[in-house]
């Protein structure tokens, strides 16, 4: 007989949410912690930004989402959606293949009040530890802070049991940053993309921009119209100074060599700009300080781990696990299929390997990557394996495939995010997404339009 377990979900942005969903239809009694006041976690925007904008000071009071005011998605939203909900545009909302951040926290909302859900949400609950109560995995303690009560209040802090835990607190918001010599005593202002939010501070401004992801793109392409001049700094490309297409004012360099304390930027090839402002588009670093594992879960050089298929800590599996920890993946789709497994294998549907087997299995991934000339700290990406992975949870579910032209956008989608240059490409515009789903699968009727 299925078990019924009690599940704490820590979170409740687009991976906490489906994983309720998943775990109610297994039958389990399911408990939110949500730090917010809502629910969409990354899509909830916030205009603030932290008091320090690099995002080093362990103290300063944490802002969760680090979207930017002109955000629109990169992925298109015919990916965007969970299986069986379907992500479609609505009278009065943004109707574009690639829509503004707004549309996709009504996505998630709609999504939270049609299934349930928040009425298991415990809002403005910020959990603060997460621990096996005398090391056994089948019961947890969660201690939380209500968000609410001023600080000093002795009923601050509140403590209940569970016997399974499912983590999904993000991993956007707690900014990784380059490192040069002489960063610490350069004048200008320097921030993570964490913290931007609009154009406006940088004008007249000659601003850096670290790094080649989406977000150095959107905010290069945001800052430029405004900025006087702007200077991209690209890891791991070898060549002088390249102006970019389409613009007036940009220019791409190797990376940082170092910075002074006259304002001037040095990069490897030698050239040089005097420069008011940095901004580090340099990716997060996965944090996770409520959980108390002695050791079992630790996150080294940002692999999470072990982590048996990226989920479940083999001595501690499967009352712990961890739901949208891969990146360079299509986060909803891999969220629900992690989700579903979890639910499953806690409902003793699916079985998990031996903890020697998982383990054995986890060190054979790492020995993989060596050769692979894959560093530790990109563990958790999949940007090639991307459909292998999702691939395997279809077929432990016993789902039916995934279909072609989902299969196919993907594939498509990661090789362009390999190669395309996206500073000088408008895709977000260019590409009729509904029309090339229709050439690659003409009879299909499910796209949600
Ligand atoms: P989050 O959305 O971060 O949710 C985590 C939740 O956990 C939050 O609500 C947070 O408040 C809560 N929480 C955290 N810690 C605690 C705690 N201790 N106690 C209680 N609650 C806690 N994905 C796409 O599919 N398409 C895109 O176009 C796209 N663009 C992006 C652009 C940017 C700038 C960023 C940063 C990300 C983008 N993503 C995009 C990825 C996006 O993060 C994922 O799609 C998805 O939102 C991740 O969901 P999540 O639930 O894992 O994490």
């Amino acid at each position: 007989m299925a078990e019924s377990l009690k599940v704490a979900v820590i979170g409740a942005g687009t991976a906490g949410l489906v994983a309720v969903r998943e775990l109610l239809r297994e039958g389990h009694q399911v408990t939110v912690f949500e730090k917010n006041n809502k629910v969409g976690g990354t899509w909830v925007y916030d205009p603030r930004i932290e008091t320090d904008p690099l995002g080093l000071d362990p103290t300063r009071e944490i802002i969760h989402s680090s979207l930017y005011r002109s955000l629109r998605t990169n992925l298109p939203r015919q990916i965007m959606n969970f299986l069986d909900y379907p992500f479609s545009k609505k009278e009065g909302g943004d109707p574009r293949s690639f829509p503004g951040h707004e549309e996709v926290l009504r996505y998630l909302e709609e999504f939270a009040r049609d299934f349930q859900l928040l009425e298991l949400i415990r809002f403005g609950k910020e959990v603060i530890r997460i621990e096996p109560l005398d090391g056994s995995s089948q019961n947890w303690i969660i201690e939380w802070k209500n968000r609410e009560i001023p600080s000093g209040d002795k009923s601050e802090t509140e403590e209940e049991l569970f016997n399974a835990v499912v983590v999904c607190n993000g991993h956007n918001t707690e900014p990784k940053i380059a490192q040069f010599p002489g960063i610490n005593v350069w004048p200008g202002q320097q921030i993570h993309s964490h913290n931007y939010r609009t154009p406006e501070p940088f004008q007249n401004q000659i601003v850096v921009i670290i790094g080649k992801g989406t977000s150095a793109i959107d905010i290069l392409k945001n800052v430029s119209p405004l900025a006087r001049e702007v200077h991209q700094a690209v890891r791991g490309v070898d060549f002088g100074l390249k102006k970019q297409e389409n613009y007036d004012n940009v220019w791409q360099y190797p990376m940082i060599e170092c910075a002074h304390e006259d304002g001037k930027v040095v990069f490897q090839d030698g050239s040089s700009v005097y420069a008011d402002a940095i901004i580090h588009c340099t990716g997060y670093k996965y944090h996770f300080p409520f959980l108390k594992t002695n050791g079992k879960v630790m996150v080294d050089d940002n692999r999470v781990g072990p982590l048996y298929k990226h989920i479940f800590p083999p001595s501690l599996a499967p009352g712990l696990s961890f739901i949208g920890l891969p990146i360079l993946t299509v986060p909803a789709l891999q969220a629900e299929l992690q989700a579903k497994w979890v639910a499953r294998v806690l409902s003793g549907k699916l079985k998990l390997p031996t903890e020697e087997e998982m383990t054995s299995c986890v060190q054979e991934f790492y020995k993989h990557m060596e050769p692979a000339g894959l560093p530790k700290h990109r563990t958790h990406w999949l940007l090639q394996e991307n459909l292998e992975y999702e691939n395997w949870f279809v077929t432990q579910l016993g789902m039916p495939p995934l279909e072609k032209w989902r299969e196919q956008l993907i594939l498509l989608i990661k090789k362009s995010a390999l190669t395309f240059s996206a500073s000088t490409y408008n895709y977000q515009d260019e590409w009729d997404v509904d029309k090339w789903i229709q050439e690659v699968e003409p009879l299909q009727s499910a796209v949600p339009t």
